[in-house]
């Protein structure tokens, strides 16, 4: 039988995304490694064979490409990331990083799930933060309670399990409007996320999270929720967060020499 070669260069090819919110992201979006679309290429790929009468020998050839090679080694880089003040309020020197698929994979769909259900109903969200560094949540802490309580590694940010979204009226951002909030808030919570607008300490109307039950003390020792169906659903799951893990440290190191400076 003849066997399909697997091209895993052209196979990455295929994963590219748009950003949310272009407007907002200043580079272009990179998806995850993520092996399902590798199993449906592996089947699909055509296969030219050619038969050899004589000997009887098949060959396999691969089909010609010339696919554009993506780093998967330097992918982070490409995450879509902001400037201080690109929304109006000081967050720091830092740049924040806004890109999805900075998100832990069922978080990240929650909140595609959460921008497109808003998008629905006439409200345009832009992602202010997605993955946040230790450095970065540091950076916040030294800035007050205003910012947040938490340091390094006591966010949900810094496992991917939480983000900063603001509702955006004729290209501007809306930080002061209760009503707006609460609608945008509604809806995150009948997706299950929890929703900063409950808080009072402080009031943090643009956050969600979720963590499955788990705590930070529970994440900081590298425990994961457990996702419903997570076989079906998300059958590389263990890859992505491979994957994910690794970024996330590249731009620890980044941000950490920032601090240094
Ligand atoms: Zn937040």
């Amino acid at each position: 039988m003849p066997k399909p070669l697997l091209s895993v260069v052209a196979a990455m090819t295929l994963l590219s995304g748009v950003c949310f919110t272009a407007q907002a992201q200043h580079s272009s979006l990179f998806a995850p490694y993520d092996c399902r679309e590798h199993a449906e290429l592996f089947y699909s790929e055509p296969v030219e064979e050619v038969i050899v009468p004589d000997d009887a020998i098949t060959v396999s050839l691969e089909v010609e490409e010339t696919p554009e090679v993506v780093d998967t080694v330097n992918g982070w880089k490409h995450w879509c990331y902001v400037e201080n003040f690109h929304y109006g309020k000081d967050r720091g020197a830092m740049p924040m990083i806004t890109d999805l698929n900075a998100l832990h994979p069922y978080f990240r769909d929650r909140i595609k799930t959460l921008i497109e259900t808003c998008k629905a109903k006439g409200i345009t969200l832009a992602v202010v933060e997605s993955y946040r560094t230790h450095a970065k949540q540091n950076e916040y802490k030294v800035m007050g309670k205003k910012y947040t309580n938490s340091g390094g590694g006591k966010s949900k940010h810094q496992y991917g399990l939480a983000v900063d979204v603001v509702p955006v009226v004729d290209g501007v951002a809306v930080w002061n409007n209760t009503a707006l909030w609460k609608r945008v808030g509604v809806e995150g919570e009948k997706l299950g996320l929890r929703w900063g607008g409950r808080w009072r300490k402080p009031y943090d109307p643009g956050h969600f999270e979720w963590t499955g039950g788990l705590t930070s003390t529970h994440l900081a020792v590298g425990q994961l929720p457990t996702i419903p169906r997570v076989e079906d659903l998300y059958p590389c799951m263990a890859e992505d967060i491979r994957i994910l893990r690794r970024y996330w440290k590249e731009w620890e190191t980044a941000q950490s020499a920032m601090t240094r400076k």
